[in-house]
């Protein structure tokens, strides 16, 4: 699932293909992803000039002209392609916007087969789905002293509060169990008991974990310039998640795993408190 590191990933590859470019076609092929899309969203795409591309937690936002931006979540499976050569529209292909203004136009495909992603535009100067959002971890807002500020009424596990976008944007459940492991914090412990030194780990910890995905990603993005490579999934090193049963790279404890909320978490016993 793309959270943070893939989006900006995601958002790194299509500048050059999209910023400063218009949409010369565009192809949606349905009404629907996880949510209804805009009515007439090809038609109302079409002819328009694309300003910069943003990010916010894991929300994509580009700003197209006529004080409008476009809203993009890639869900569950969603990724995006970026082809030199018109492309064949695959099943899962729900919108393909074919970029003109440059020497030679490209096509930016948006797939997603499990359809819990989304497109939306909207011309308000924040979107609903972005109002209650919390700080960007990455940003000057994020510290140590606003997440204990923001966990001190937190009586659930701290896991499942990194999950909730309105603590800190971004964080799915990978970055979640590898920025625990990382702050040597057990997912089960309180949110509420996450104070200074903990916090002070827990807040380097995310920013780590993320800045190195995101590199990770630019090194993807170098090996798969070739058209029909999905951007948005590369390969990350973990050191816990998806683990369990194996040895912790730390301490050689056996990685262990539970269901918090419905997720799977993964940590080390004796590195994690
Ligand atoms: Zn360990």
């Amino acid at each position: 699932m793309p959270e943070l590191p893939e989006v900006e990933t995601v958002r790194l590859a299509l500048v050059p293909a999209m910023e400063g470019r218009w949409i010369g076609a565009a192809h949606v092929g349905r009404p629907d992803l996880r949510w209804p899309l805009p009515d007439n969203l090809a038609a109302r795409l079409t002819g328009r000039m694309v300003g910069p591309l943003a990010r916010r937690g894991k929300f994509l936002l580009v700003s197209l002209d006529g004080d409008e931006t476009m809203l993009m979540h890639l869900g569950m499976s969603g990724s995006v392609r970026i082809h030199h050569q018109r492309p064949a529209i695959g099943k899962h292909d729900h919108m393909v916007l074919e970029m003109q203004g440059a020497a030679s136009p490209c096509w930016v495909v948006f797939n997603d087969p499990r359809r819990f992603g989304w497109i939306d535009l909207f011309s308000e100067d924040i979107h609903p789905m972005l109002a209650d959002m919390g700080p960007e971890p990455l940003g000057n807002e994020f510290s140590a002293a606003t997440l204990t500020a923001r966990l001190a009424a937190r009586r659930g596990p701290i896991k499942t509060a990194l999950l909730d976008q309105r603590l800190v944007a971004g964080i799915g459940n990978i970055y979640a169990c590898e920025a625990l492991f990382g702050a040597g914090i057990s997912p089960r412990r309180r949110g509420y008991t996450i104070r200074r030194q903990r916090a002070d780990r827990l807040a380097a910890a995310i920013r780590d974990v993320l800045t190195r995905a995101i590199e990770d990603g630019g090194t993807s993005l170098r090996d798969h310039v070739q058209p029909g490579g999905e951007i948005g999934y590369f390969v990350q090193r973990l050191s816990v998640y998806g683990r369990a049963g194996e040895s912790c790279r730390a301490c050689g404890t056996t990685i262990r795993s539970l269901v918090q909320s419905g997720r799977s978490s993964f940590y080390c016993p004796d590195c994690q408190r």
